[in-house]
């Protein structure tokens, strides 16, 4: 740890503030993952630094065995510490000239505290703030890039020990649903989700936020996937939601508080405007997988990312995003556990975990990187598929350009612009181009566009008879059965005639709202009405995605 590593202490330094930099260090190697040292044992929820604060020097391990027993203690003496630091250290009182005989190196200021360094005690300089702030850990800490990259490293080397990597989850549409009272609909009232989201039911997952006057819905599975997730990750929650929001969602999430401690990370965290950045996070970046509805906040580390399904649960956010059948709300259905978004989801970072770890076993874990492990399991998914597009893209434009193309490449398909006998499917919406005949008559797979950002959000490839393409007319009958066949319904019957068409059918929802997303866009734009969304979630973010994410470029029907 850098404190006690200065080389000759000051007595300053052994005087609290030392004392004060060392706790302050402890407790955040803990809030960066030494607590998942301990997995499931929630009396270890705040365990004590562990031996990374010697890390060259303390290589025979000795873990503290009374560390668990220690930690509230520990805890509780930083907060004490750090009130006491807010309140009674002021800067004439800082010793930063107290060593008069002993040698004091100058402090590299590795971070502060309420404006002051937690080192040496000196006042931040107003006029450069450097580092980033961590207020999430606790309010008013800022750390610099050195002592980050410090804390990164002894993370990174803690996961890696307990086979972690680090998860990172976004809330809004992805773990959950979310609306404001105001905005239930009439049906929704009329079947009583109020009542079912008050009743004092453990298993419920419908949860009334009185505070906020909200309502949020668990996506199906969430449970058993934080429970399994965390034996492969360490999570944080990271959404652009405000952190009073954060935090209730945390508690219904995680109610012991054992996946997420000092681990929830909300909009006034980020430190640019509209965009999640891995820069807040005391995790190594080559070990972050990122769960997210919204690929456009992720800019700068698309690699990272798995981009899910969008989870609209309530009608007001079927409205919010110009989706207008009928809400799962209020058609009494949902996603199925055993299959929905979820439980795909987990299956792929099970996959992603073991490859990592695997493959490792002849080179050096900490060389790994997760990217390239989450890309190569993506280019299984469409493996051996050759694929040829016809009229699925606009004239005048470079194919290889277009997003679909990448798409399919990026999931291990090769796209050519010719036909020849080794190509496997012909992609289009349109039975009478040349390519399809040729396709027809040579016995290759015909199959939507839609096959292809199925595959992509599904992590499988799909069956091609679900994504026939059909006549114009028949389109709207499968949009008509798309919401029914994606969910679970009550009638089993219906569930059975439709069994062959729900996949397809859970896709042509999803067209069906990326273009209805495009024109809210464009009506927001328009209006200049950009925060219709609900107080406390994510804003803009869903806007900007769906102008990020309207790529696909293939005609629609009309
Ligand atoms: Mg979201
Ligand atoms: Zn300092």
């Amino acid at each position: 740890m850098s404190l006690a590593e200065a080389p000759s202490p000051s007595p300053s330094s052994s005087s609290g503030s030392d004392d004060f930099a060392a706790l302050l260090d402890s407790e955040l190697e803990l809030a960066s993952g030494a607590d998942s040292a301990f997995p499931g044992d929630p009396s270890s929820a705040f365990p004590a630094a562990t031996d990374d604060e010697d890390e060259d020097e303390d290589e025979d391990e000795d873990p503290e065995v009374e560390a668990v027993e220690q930690n509230g203690t520990k805890r509780r003496r930083v907060e004490e510490q750090l009130q006491d630091q807010g309140t009674s250290v002021r800067p004439d009182k800082i010793p930063t000239g107290a060593s008069k005989n002993v040698q004091v190196e100058a402090c590299p200021h590795p971070g502060y505290f309420g404006g002051l360094c937690f080192r040496c005690g000196k006042p931040q300089d107003e006029e450069n703030v450097s580092g980033v702030a961590f207020g999430y850990i606790h309010k008013g800490l800022r750390l610099g890039t050195s002592e980050i990259d410090r804390l990164r490293g002894a993370d990174l080397k803690n996961l890696l020990r307990e086979r972690k990597l680090v998860l990172i989850l976004d809330l809004d549409h992805t773990l959950i649903n979310s609306t404001k009272l105001q905005d239930i609909s009439s049906a929704e009232k009329d079947l009583g989700i109020q009542t079912a989201a008050s009743k004092d039911d453990p298993n419920r997952s419908i949860f009334s936020l009185d505070s906020m006057q909200m309502l949020t819905k668990l996506r199906p599975f969430v449970r058993e996937f934080l429970k399994e997730a965390s034996n492969m990750f360490e999570m944080y929650i990271y959404t652009m939601g405000d952190k009073a929001y954060a935090i209730e969602i945390a508690k219904l999430l995680d109610p012991s508080n054992i996946y997420f401690p000092s681990k929830v990370i909300s909009n006034s965290d980020c430190t640019q405007r509209h965009q999640k950045g891995l820069d807040v996070i005391l995790g190594a970046e080559s070990v972050a997988v990122i769960l997210d509805d919204t690929e456009y906040v992720w800019q700068k580390h698309k690699e990272n990312l798995i981009l899910m399904e969008r989870y609209h649960f309530f009608a007001s956010s079927c409205r919010q995003f110009g989706f207008g059948v009928r809400s799962l709300s209020e058609s009494m259905q949902d996603e199925r556990e055993s299959d929905g978004a979820l439980a795909t989801v987990l299956d792929v970072l099970k996959r992603i975990h073991s490859i990592f770890f695997d493959l490792a076993v002849e080179t050096d874990l900490s060389s790994q990187d997760v990217r390239q492990v989450i890309k190569a399991v993506r280019k299984e998914i469409l493996q051996g598929c050759k694929i040829v597009f016809s009229r699925v893209f606009p004239n005048n434009t470079r194919p290889q350009e277009q997003m679909l193309w990448k798409m399919a490449e990026h999931l291990g398909a090769v796209c050519s612009t010719d036909v020849d006998s080794s190509v496997t499917h012909v992609v289009t919406v349109d039975l009478g181009t040349e390519k399809a005949r040729w396709g027809v008559a040579n016995k290759k797979f015909l199959v939507h566009p839609r096959w292809i950002e199925a595959a992509n959000f599904r992590w499988h490839r799909q069956p091609e008879e679900d994504f026939p393409v059909t006549a114009p007319k028949e389109k709207s009958r499968d949009i008509d059965n798309a919401v029914a066949g994606k969910k679970e319904t009550s009638k089993d019957k219906e569930k059975e005639t439709m069994k062959g068409k729900e996949e397809n059918a859970a896709a042509g929802q999803k067209e069906t709202m990326k273009d209805k997303e495009e024109n809210t866009v464009a009506d927001q734009k328009e209006t200049g009405n950009d925060e219709t969304n609900v107080a406390g979630q994510e804003k803009d973010g869903a806007k900007e995605n769906a102008v990020a994410t309207s790529t696909t470029g293939y005609p629609t029907d009309s």
